[in-house]
């Protein structure tokens, strides 16, 4: 196994280095890591046929597919990479590890980081959301949270992994190991399709290390995909760029939006943006964002029709379908997989803030009245 430049192709033992030493690009693992993952039960997630979802998109008639990866030990497709750097960092023996997240990644760590008995320090934007932190802070990592928008976090990862002898598993492109635990999100979705190739996969997208993991997933195994990159409204650097027809995705100001998985606004780090903006053009695909409130209306559907609880990340690609059927990105037949890559759990504030159906019973051994109560309400939300 080795370590290759996506940009220049300059090729390097694998070390625990983190950029191109040629030209500074991200790097990529060539071939299988004979190193084993550090693992407990992430991955193999199910991948669940959406028909009410379906029903309820006018003018589609395809097949809506949602791979469930809130079913990770810590909630969130981080799991896969951080099993897999940890693994690497490990066997390297390194003093300890660090993560600059969003949240996600950052529980993923500490989890795993607890398990494993390597201490860990998480560092996090100061407004992440509250089940995150409380999550992170439970495995007992040291927490740093830092004022301002995800870059700021990362910069400080960067720092103490250079400067300092941690690991760096802050899981933007940074980790070459990392981001190849990701490949095996597109073979298992080929896999549980019976090998019949998806015709669109549609991604919530950050800094992009998933679309990357999909795409080569599916690319090892021949199958062609169009990948759809899913971004926030409030933070959509490579949507950005993307619409504009341009080479080079440019950093976004301060992110604005209730999905805090994929509010990373790019800076001093632009470069990965723009591999993304690389890997969906060439499988065919596109980008596209979608406001807080089809965010909400989407989180609503997963709960209400599918009974899947996800956070406002993970129900981002269903934001995006009634747009992409609109304007005609999903014709007949098309076969539609939407990664659900975080658990409602972690970020529930979105669901507290919607009308509940709750109804207050004064006399619970008034069983008449209950049950007259529940039926009234029952015709009301028909
Ligand atoms: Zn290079």
């Amino acid at each position: 196994m080795q370590l290759r430049c996506v940009e220049c192709g300059a090729t390097f033992a694998p070390e625990l280095i983190y950029r191109c030493k040629t030209c500074g690009g991200i790097l990529e693992q060539l071939g299988h890591d004979e190193v084993a993952p550090f693992s407990f039960g992430e991955g193999r997630t199910p991948l669940l046929r959406a028909s009410r979802i379906e029903a309820s998109l006018p003018g589609f008639s395809g097949e809506i597919w949602l791979k469930d990866e809130t079913r990770n030990p810590s909630g969130s497709f981080k799991d896969r990479l951080i099993s897999a750097a940890l693994g690497r960092a490990i066997a390297m023996g390194v003093k300890g590890v660090v993560c600059a997240s969003s949240g996600n990644a950052g529980a993923a760590t500490a989890a795993y980081a607890a398990r494993a008995g390597v201490p860990a320090i998480i560092i996090v934007p100061a407004h992440t959301p509250m089940g995150k932190v409380t999550q992170i802070a439970a495995h007992g990592a040291v927490l740093l949270l830092v004022e301002g928008h995800y870059s700021r976090s990362y910069d400080l990862a960067r720092a103490l992994a250079e400067e300092h002898g941690f690991a760096n598993l802050t899981t933007t492109f940074i980790n070459p190991y990392a981001v190849a635990g990701l490949t095996e999100v597109g073979s298992e979705i080929l896999a549980q399709l019976g090998h019949a190739a998806p015709s669109h996969v549609l991604i919530p997208t950050g800094s992009g290390p998933l679309v990357k993991g999909v795409w080569q997933g599916l690319l090892d195994a021949g199958a062609t995909t169009r990948l759809v990159a899913v971004q926030a409204e409030g933070c959509a650097p490579i949507v950005q760029a993307f619409e504009a027809d341009a080479k080079q995705v440019t950093a976004w100001g301060m992110p604005e939006t209730i999905a805090s998985g994929i509010s990373d606004p790019l800076i001093g780090y632009e470069r990965d943006g723009t591999y993304t903006l690389r890997l969906v053009r060439e499988s065919g695909g596109l980008a596209l964002s979608v406001s807080d409130d089809e965010l909400r209306a989407a989180m609503r559907s997963l709960a209400r029709l599918e009974g899947v609880y996800a956070e406002p990340t993970g129900a981002s690609p269903i934001a995006a379908l009634p747009r992409l059927v609109t304007e005609g990105h999903l014709p007949a037949g098309a076969r539609v997989v939407c990664l659900i890559t975080g658990h409602g759990f972690k970020d529930g504030r979105a669901y507290q803030e919607m009308p509940a159906r709750t109804l207050r019973v004064e006399d619970p051994k008034n069983t008449v009245a209950v049950a007259k109560l529940c039926e009234e309400a029952m015709r009301e939300h028909a």
